[in-house]
């Protein structure tokens, strides 16, 4: 299992990411590393294969299948395995002997994992056995934990092991005035392809200074993270406010799915389906990177503002799928998932750096279908606006869930609000959960493990 780096008391770590601009000869030794990533992965994962096809076939054991000794194993075999076959040449030499150290480690950690998910020791969906990585289908990356990793005085250059002095699209202000105040040190640096560009995530131990604490600490919210909006949020005293998806998001969304139609026009293979693609591709990546700095901007000011943040239990991402949902509402869904997936794990690292708690409400907790002023439940559909049967209160549907949720952690008639971790039957109002399979009632246990009750 990956080695986790625990920081002394009092730091943290955090990972700041930049696009680089790196020079032709440089972007060449780039691709050749994310390359030659793949082919330690790949040679360590055969290596595995073959020792448990041995044990189970003679009983052997042979060496320990951990990084150290597979690393061991790469270093006396990698004048053999790394020959141009056209020009016998020995190549290793000309790649970074970290980048095949991480291709190592890649494939020795999804083997631990694997075992560990199998014996049960790992909570979650099962993990499946490592598999052989193909250019296209893998992430493009490697990383460096040791050597000189620096970022220069100038905040526009990173400096890698054999690659050189980079020079970065961004200012690197963010970090670089940490690590020379001495308040930030290097643990090790990522590069990796997204989307047509080259960048750098520099992971940092990071001293975090104490916070007064936040501005409203009596202050109690419910956020709903929807589809027609990004997220509402509410207070229990039923003040509402709304984050929209930012306009230039939208905007791309649309652009998004125009060229989508235009690349299903196109012949495959062509120069022009390959144009619509990239176009694709790039508008992908800015529409990623507009999502997380509106969520990031969002995340912060609800831990630095509120006492209580309550939101959505864990995903059930698999059982909306059984809905039947088609389309661009699919699609939709299938953002507002994410993002309330992303939401909640930013907060969960935000809310503790500002004094601010955390609470997860129940997965099967009806937020959005109580009525949030005498609490019936009832089946709303995908409606957005709806009357209550019961006191004929109207609703819009997102506040009224917001509403909820913010009551959620002192309401005492719906169940007892879980925080992370606890274990919580969920038999007792599933019946009127918005999620419930018919006929076989979900139970969740410890670390939010789910399973089926027989
Ligand atoms: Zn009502």
């Amino acid at each position: 299992m990956p080695r986790r780096y625990c920081p002394p008391e009092g730091q943290i770590i955090q990972a700041f990411t930049f696009a680089l601009d790196p020079t032709d000869e440089q972007a060449a030794k780039i691709s050749r590393f994310f390359g030659a990533r793949r082919k330690a992965f790949n040679w360590t994962l055969d290596q595995m294969k073959s020792d448990l096809d041995r044990y189970h076939e003679t009983g052997e054991s042979g060496t320990p299948l951990s990084f150290y000794s597979l690393r061991k194993r790469w270093n006396a075999e990698k004048d053999t395995v790394c020959v141009n076959q056209n020009t016998g040449e020995v190549w290793w030499p000309e790649v970074s002997k970290e980048v095949f150290a991480d291709g190592v480690r890649g494939a020795t950690d999804a083997y631990w994992r694997w075992q560990k998910s199998r014996s049960g020791q790992i909570a979650g969906r099962k993990v499946g056995f490592p598999r052989f990585k193909k250019r296209g289908k893998d992430r493009d990356r490697f990383s460096f934990t040791t050597g000189t990793m620096r970022l220069e005085a100038d905040r526009r250059h990173l400096a890698l092991p054999v690659l050189g002095t980079l020079r970065t699209h961004e200012n690197t202000r963010r970090i670089e005035r940490l690590i020379a105040m001495n308040r930030a040190k290097i643990l090790g640096v990522t590069v990796s392809r997204q989307g047509e560009r080259i960048v750098a995530a520099v992971r940092v131990s990071v001293a975090r200074p104490q916070r007064a604490g936040v501005a409203q600490s009596d202050s109690t919210v419910g956020i709903d993270v929807g589809v027609r909006r990004l997220a509402t949020v509410a207070t229990t005293s039923e003040v509402i406010s709304e984050l929209a998806n930012p306009r230039a998001l939208e905007r791309r969304l649309s652009e998004l799915r125009r060229l989508q139609r235009q690349r299903t026009r196109r012949t495959r293979g062509s120069r022009q389906y390959a144009e619509t693609a990239a176009k694709i591709a790039r508008l992908h990546t800015e529409v990623a990177n507009l999502r997380q700095h509106t969520i990031h901007v969002f995340t912060t000011s609800l831990a630095k503002t509120h006492g209580v943040v309550v939101v959505e239990g864990l995903d059930v991402a698999s059982l909306l799928q059984q809905r039947g949902l088609s389309g661009a509402r699919s699609r939709r869904r299938g953002l507002a998932d994410a993002a309330i997936g992303e939401i909640r794990r930013q907060l969960r690292y935000k809310c503790p750096w500002y004094g601010s708690t955390l609470i997860e409400a129940d997965r099967f907790f009806p937020s959005s279908k109580t009525c949030h002023d005498c609490g019936h439940v009832q089946d709303i559909g995908w409606l957005e606006h709806w009357t209550c049967e019961e006191c004929s209160a109207s609703h819009q549907r997102d506040d009224n869930a917001a509403i909820n949720l913010a009551r959620w952690a002192s309401l005492g008639s719906v169940g007892a609000p879980v925080k992370r971790g606890a274990e919580h039957q969920t038999e007792s109002h599933s019946a009127a959960g918005d999620d419930t399979r018919k006929g076989s009632p979900i139970l969740v246990g410890p670390n939010n493990s789910v399973r089926s009750a027989a």
